[in-house]
């Protein structure tokens, strides 16, 4: 357990040195990848910290010590994917307790959401969750959780999390924020009211597209125990190199984000006022409708851009199908820029429900390469289907 707050060193300095001293015994200044299943008793029960690999693992123990650290918890809980922590916060609701998720909530979300949580008797509903009053006037009854991203995936809109947080409250209800797009480089929710933040570490927080992992974090003792239990009593756990590699990641993540959002910037640029674009969706922008929201919560606003495209889904997947650097895949939130179609990837268990997103989109995950080569290579894809 970690004491929020007491961290009087910056960011940067935290991401290195929060997991503690990697191995007293050694000097090694790198967490070591703790591969043992078991581990010995002196005597029964006499543990020196760890029992078995399921339960604890000092390699995720040091990341699970780091990242809460940098979101401001006193808890930090490490998981096998984003879907595995997300699947043991809502473990915690029983039958009759009603989830609100963001009406464009991750259709990963959904899926859980809508197909896994719903069979077991807890009712959820989808909201406009940037209108935390209208929230509040409509509150849906026995409503334990609600449950937002900011900025949402993939259609960047924003929540402001501390009006969320009051109506939340002021229901007894508990406010979960998905922080996989901010990080908390650019964005703390603990701090402006949210109770639990859960991640796909398979991003930014990763950064180099060889982890998949998860991660809850959470000042709320009482929900602390409940996740820390399920994590050892479900096992949906990370293995250990995974741990380290996430770790790693976190160490750069500063300079990358910062990277990723001045990268962003440019191809916003280049996405404003070309013709084979019609919308262009990010919060940087002045006229986006969470843009004083996202400037006052965010440190800056991020590497994922999305847009619509002009000539509609034919266009939208001859863009997609056109870029070099940009690669076409899933995921985001790596060093190499990804571009994708929702529509028909990463949001395709989402077809046919409101959550449904235009066939016109394009979600780009601006990496962190040359800006002059993406702008280059994102300008040709644009001018091919626009010709
Ligand atoms: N939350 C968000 C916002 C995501 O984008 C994703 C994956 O894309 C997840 C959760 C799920 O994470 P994972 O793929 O690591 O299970």
């Amino acid at each position: 357990m970690t004491e929020p707050g007491s961290d009087e060193r910056g960011f940067e300095t935290v991401a290195i040195h929060g997991a503690g001293p990697a191995d007293a015994t050694t000097g090694a200044v790198v967490t070591p990848v703790s591969l043992a299943s078991t581990f010995a008793q002196d005597g029964v029960g006499g543990l020196r910290g760890y029992e078995y690999g399921r339960s604890g693992n000092p390699t995720r123990a040091a990341l699970e010590r780091c990242l809460a650290r940098l979101e401001g918890a006193t808890h930090g809980l490490a998981f096998a994917s984003g879907m595995a922590a997300e699947d043991a916060v809502l473990r915690t609701l029983r039958p009759g307790d009603h989830v609100v998720i963001g009406n464009d909530a991750y259709g990963g979300t959904f899926r859980l959401v809508s197909k896994v949580l719903a069979a077991t008797g807890v009712t959820w509903s989808s909201a406009d969750l940037g209108d935390a009053a209208a929230l509040g006037a409509a509150w849906p009854e026995h409503t334990r959780l609600v449950w937002a991203e900011t900025p949402t995936n993939p259609v960047l809109h924003i929540v402001d999390i501390a009006a969320l947080a009051e109506v939340t409250h002021a229901r007894g209800a508990r406010l979960v924020i998905d922080n996989t797009f901010a990080t908390p480089y650019l964005q703390q929710p603990l701090s402006l009211g949210a109770d639990v933040v859960v991640h796909s570490t398979t991003k930014y927080l990763g950064g180099h597209s060889d982890v998949v992992g998860g991660f809850v974090a959470t000042s709320d003792d009482e929900l602390a125990d409940e996740v820390g239990f399920l994590q050892n009593a479900v096992g949906a756990v990370p293995g250990p190199f995974d741990c380290y590699l996430v770790l790693r990641g976190i160490k750069t993540l500063a300079v990358r984000m910062d990277r990723h959002a001045q990268n962003a910037a440019a191809i916003v640029d280049l996405l404003v006022g070309h013709p084979a674009v019609a919308t262009v969706l990010y919060p940087g922008l002045p006229d986006h409708p969470g843009h004083a929201v996202a400037a006052a919560q965010m440190r800056n606003f991020g590497g994922m851009v999305s847009f619509l495209a002009a000539g509609g889904a034919d266009a939208a997947l001859r863009i997609t199908a056109g870029t070099a650097v940009f690669t076409l895949a899933e995921s985001l939130g790596a060093v190499e820029s990804l571009i994708e179609h929702p529509g028909r990837m990463t949001h395709a268990s989402a077809a046919g429900s409101p959550l449904e997103v235009p066939d016109s989109l394009v979600r780009l995950s601006v990496g962190i390469e040359s800006a002059d080569d993406l702008v280059a290579d994102l300008r040709a894809a644009l001018d091919a289907a626009h010709g």
